[in-house]
C-alpha cells in the first residue's frame, strides 16, 4: 500500500513544506509507517501567518451567520465522511474504531456546531451608569472584537476532538488561525483542512502547519503577530509556551497534564453501569485522556469488596486489533509512548507496589504483532506519595488506594501538583457539595465521569493549566473586551 503523503494547508491551499523534509507517521496497532507528515519549519509558519493576517479583517468583519455557515459546512462534510475519519484516527492514534466512530469523531462535528451556533447568539455586557447629572448619564458597552490571527496547538490523545475544540470557537469569534496538530497524530487535521476548502472557508482563515513542537510550535508561539496561543498538552511543554508567550504579553490558555483521583465512598451504592463507568475512567482510550482517574481511592470498608468487583472488570477488558469491534483497548499510541508506560509500570514495582493485574505488553493478533499494546493493569500498596501516585503515566495504569474518612480522602486527592479532573462516588449530596468545594480541581464529576457539556468551563488548576475553555469562555478567550462608554 503507498504512503499517505500530508499536506499543510496555507491560504487556502494545500502545500509541501518549504525545505522539502518530512516526518514518517506510524501505525501504532502493527508499527509500521503508513503516511508521511511535513517536517514544516519556521518558514511554512511565517508562511501560515502572513496568509492568517491578510485574511483576518475580512473574517472578523463578515457576519456571524455567514461564519456560522461555513462552519456548519465543515461540519456536515466530516459528518458524510464519519466512517473514513474514523477509520483514519484510529489508525493513527491505536485507539479502538469503535470509539473514534462513536466519540472522537461526533464530537469534532458537535464542536463545530456547537461553537458556530454559539457565535450567533452570545452577547456582550452593557451598564446604564448614573452619573447624578440631572440631565442624564452614560452607556457603558463591552464591544467584543477579534483578536486578529491566534495559534491553536493539540496533543495526540483525541486528535480531531481536541483541534476542533480550540479551532471552532477561534474562527467562531472571527479570528484567523494559525493551528498544528500533534506530530504524532496529524492525519485527520490533514483530511479536515482539505474538506475546510471544499466548505468554503475563505483563503487564509484556517491554516495548518504539520511538524514537530520545537520547530512549528515553537514559532507558532513566538511569533509576533500571533496574538494569543490556546494549547493542550503537557504541563512540561506548556511551561515552555507560557515563558516563550510571557515577553510579548500574549494571552495563552493552557490546558496541561492531570493525575485524577476517583473517590469511591462506602455508601456509594456502586450499580453495575457504574462499575463500567470507574472502568471506563480508568481505561477508556488505553488511559490516554486528561481526564482518566488513574488514582482510584476506595473507603476501608468497602475495599476488599470493591478491588474483587473491579478486578474482574478490568481483567475482562479485552486487548486487541484497534479495528476489531470486540476490543476494549488498541495500541498506545507510540513506541516511546509504551516505553515510558512500561517504565512507570517498573517503577511501581520498585516503589513496592503490588501488580493486581496486567503489569505487562501484550502481543497484539496477526497483523498487530509488532504493534505497541499493554495489558490494563491495577496496582495497589503504595502511598500517595510515591511517584507512581504523583507522575502522570497516561496509560493503561490505576492505583488503588484505600481511604478511612472524607479528611483523608480530601487529603489525598489534593495531595498532587495536578488539579484537572476529580470524580466522586457517593449517595450522599451533602457530602459531595461539602468536597467539591474542596476539591482542587478545575471539574468535579459526581456519581458520573465525563459527562460533558459543552457548554460547561473546562479546564484545570495547578499543574493542570491556566484558563477556561468551553462555552463562552473559548469566546471571552479568543476576543479582546474593549469598553465604549457614551455620555447622554
Ligand atoms: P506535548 O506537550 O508533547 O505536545 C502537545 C503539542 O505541543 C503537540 O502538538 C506538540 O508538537 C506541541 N509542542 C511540543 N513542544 C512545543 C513547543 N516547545 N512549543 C510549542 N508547541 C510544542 O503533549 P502530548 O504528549 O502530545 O499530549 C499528552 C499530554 O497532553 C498529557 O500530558 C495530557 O494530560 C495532556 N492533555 C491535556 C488535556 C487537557 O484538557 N488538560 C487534554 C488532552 C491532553
Amino acid at each position: 500500500m503507498t504512503s499517505l503523503r500530508l499536506a499543510n494547508l496555507i491560504d487556502g491551499r494545500l502545500q509541501a513544506p518549504i525545505d522539502g523534509h518530512w516526518l514518517e507517521i506510524h501505525e501504532p496497532a502493527t508499527g509500521e509507517v503508513f503516511a508521511h507528515c511535513p517536517d514544516s519549519q519556521a518558514a511554512d509558519v511565517a508562511a501560515a501567518v502572513e496568509a492568517a493576517r491578510r485574511a483576518a479583517p475580512g473574517w472578523g468583519h463578515t457576519p456571524p451567520e455567514q461564519r456560522a455557515r461555513l462552519l456548519q459546512r465543515l461540519a456536515d462534510l466530516i459528518e458524510a465522511r464519519l466512517q473514513a475519519f474514523a477509520e483514519l484516527e484510529s489508525r493513527d492514534s491505536g485507539k479502538p474504531l469503535a470509539l473514534a466512530r462513536g466519540l472522537d469523531i461526533p464530537r469534532a462535528v458537535s464542536n463545530l456546531r456547537y461553537f458556530a451556533a454559539a457565535a450567533t447568539t452570545w452577547g456582550s455586557e452593557s451598564h446604564a451608569t448614573e452619573t447624578g447629572a440631572p440631565d442624564g448619564g452614560a452607556i457603558n458597552y463591552t464591544l467584543r472584537q477579534p483578536l486578529g490571527v491566534v495559534g491553536c496547538i493539540s496533543p495526540w490523545n483525541l486528535p480531531l476532538y481536541l483541534f476542533t475544540w480550540k479551532i471552532a470557537p477561534a474562527l467562531a469569534a472571527g479570528n484567523a488561525v494559525v493551528a498544528k496538530p500533534s506530530e504524532v497524530t496529524p492525519c485527520t487535521a490533514a483530511l479536515l483542512g482539505e474538506l475546510s476548502i471544499e466548505a468554503g472557508l475563505p483563503p487564509g482563515v484556517l491554516n495548518i502547519v504539520q511538524g514537530r513542537g520545537p520547530a512549528v510550535g515553537q514559532a507558532i508561539v513566538e511569533h509576533p503577530a500571533v496574538k494569543a496561543v490556546s494549547f493542550t498538552g503537557s504541563t512540561a511543554t506548556g511551561a515552555r509556551i507560557a515563558a516563550a508567550a510571557a515577553p510579548h504579553f500574549k494571552k495563552v490558555s493552557l490546558e496541561l497534564g492531570g493525575k485524577n483521583p476517583a473517590i469511591v465512598f462506602a455508601d456509594a451504592g456502586l450499580s453495575d453501569a457504574d462499575m463500567d463507568t470507574l472502568v471506563r475512567s480508568g481505561f477508556a482510550n488505553q488511559g490516554e485522556i486528561c481526564l482518566c482517574g488513574s488514582r482510584l481511592l476506595v473507603q476501608r470498608p468497602i475495599y476488599e469488596s470493591f478491588r474483587a468487583r473491579y478486578l474482574e472488570r478490568v481483567r475482562a477488558l479485552r486487548v486487541g486489533d484497534p479495528r476489531d469491534a470486540s476490543s476494549d483497548l488498541g495500541a498506545l499510541v507510540s513506541k516511546p509512548h509504551f516505553d515510558k508506560v512500561m517504565a512507570c509500570i517498573a517503577q511501581a514495582r520498585a516503589e513496592g507496589g503490588l501488580v493486581l493485574c496486567g503489569g505487562e505488553a501484550v502481543a497484539g493478533p496477526g497483523r498487530c504483532a509488532g504493534g505497541w499494546f499493554v495489558a490494563p493493569t491495577v496496582i495497589e500498596g503504595l502511598p500517595n506519595e510515591a511517584a507512581t501516585n504523583q507522575q502522570e503515566i497516561f496509560g493503561p495504569v490505576v492505583t488503588l488506594i484505600p481511604f478511612e474518612d472524607e479528611a483523608e480522602a480530601l487529603a489525598i486527592a489534593n495531595g498532587t501538583g495536578y488539579g484537572l479532573a476529580a470524580s466522586l462516588w457517593t449517595r450522599d449530596l451533602a457530602r459531595a457539595h461539602r468536597l467539591s468545594a474542596q476539591l482542587e480541581f478545575g471539574i468535579v464529576w459526581v456519581n458520573c465521569w465525563m459527562l460533558r457539556d459543552l457548554r460547561t468551563p473546562f479546564g484545570g488548576v495547578k499543574q493542570s493549566g491556566v484558563g477556561r475553555e468551553g462555552g463562552t469562555e473559548a469566546l471571552r478567550f479568543f476576543t479582546e473586551p474593549k469598553n465604549v462608554c457614551i455620555r447622554y
